[in-house]
């Protein structure tokens, strides 16, 4: 069998300040693999760069015309790291039999790709790369991560503890992948859906290498709550529960107000009246606030608006395979 052309796929935005110390990483273990006979030399390292405003994309561009192992690809506009990633690994599916994605600030351990590489030669589709801490990690940072896989393990996404999208996927995971075509993209919750054997690597999440990280709390809520609303209708049949709940206790208190009624004492009560109305608003507007987020999720579905837009690559001269 002829080495396995592995690309290893890298969104990047606004990442002027870690590219030039990750780069070289990154090819060294592209050249070491390479020379271990573990994949073949037409291997490659892909950046993505997702609409950055620095100067990300001008270094790209160096690298690709440094060292024939560089290529990059150029978004249309900032689309997010996730339309990021699945631009490289669609991009990547051309040329690649097997690919694995990173993040480009040197947080995620680099030498588990020589597992990785080894379950792929072992014939496994889908493996994925797992903290086994967060040492480095600030308290919060680790408690609210955490928390994000609880809760969203409990609202019923499938997703694999402490994995970000540090994986690896062969081809025909990739091909299956490319199956999907929502709008709302949540990557972690789709590959599991994609099915094939798969395993885990296990790595120690070290601190960004250098610039910030893009995703505040304010982010990361929004990003579970998608991946929630995107991959499990359970927030709406907790609705349904919850309305469930809250109509019996409202007929027990029906019940008592008819039994205050018949002893005569009806002029007291605002108090549990004005809780009522107060609760019951709260209760109803929760409701249709989760019930429009599936209603905007649907809309935006709808419209099947391109994921995103490749504007330049250095790929242009390469023969698909
Ligand atoms: N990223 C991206 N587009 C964005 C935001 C982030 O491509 O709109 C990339 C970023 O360059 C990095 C990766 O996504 O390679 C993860 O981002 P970051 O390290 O900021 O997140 P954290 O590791 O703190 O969760
Ligand atoms: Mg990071």
């Amino acid at each position: 069998m002829k080495d396995p052309i592995l690309y290893i796929v890298i969104p990047c935005y606004n990442e002027e300040a870690v590219l030039p110390m990750t780069s070289g990483i990154f090819l060294k273990k592209i050249t070491g693999l390479a020379a271990a006979g573990k994949i073949s030399d037409e291997s490659r390292v892909l950046f993505v760069n997702d609409g950055s405003k620095d100067k990300t994309w001008q270094i790209i561009e160096e690298l690709a015309a440094s060292d024939a192992h560089y290529e990059g690809v150029c978004l249309s506009r900032n689309r997010g790291h996730q339309n990021a990633l699945l631009a490289g690994l669609m991009t990547a599916k051309e040329y690649a039999d097997v690919t694995i994605s990173i993040d480009c600030d040197g947080q995620d351990d680099i030498n588990a790709m020589d597992a990785m590489i080894d379950e792929y030669l072992a014939g496994v589709d889908v493996v994925y790369g797992v903290r086994s801490k967060r040492t480095t990690d600030t308290w919060f940072k680790r408690t609210t991560a955490e928390g994000f896989y609880r809760v969203m393990r409990a609202l019923g996404a499938d997703v694999v503890f402490n994995h970000a999208d540090y994986r690896l996927l062969s081809r025909r995971a990739l091909e299956g992948l490319a199956e999907f075509g929502e709008v709302n993209l949540f990557l972690r919750g789709l590959v599991p859906l994609v099915g094939y054997r798969c395993s885990s690597v296990y790595y120690e999440r070290a601190e960004r290498l250098a610039g910030e990280s893009h995703y505040p709390l304010k982010k990361m809520l929004a990003f579970a709550f998608d991946g929630i609303t995107s991959l499990s209708t359970k927030p709406l049949r907790l609705i349904t529960a919850a309305g469930i709940l809250v109509s019996a206790v409202s007929f027990l208190a029906i019940i008592g107000t008819i039994i205050t009624k018949l002893f005569g004492y009806t002029v007291t009560g605002w108090t549990s009246m004005i809780c009522a109305v107060y609760f019951l608003g709260g209760v109803q507007l929760l409701g249709i606030g989760v019930i429009g987020e599936y209603i905007g999720k649907i809309y935006s579905e709808t419209k099947r608006r391109p994921r995103f837009i490749i504007g330049e690559t250095t790929l242009e001269a390469k023969e698909k395979r």
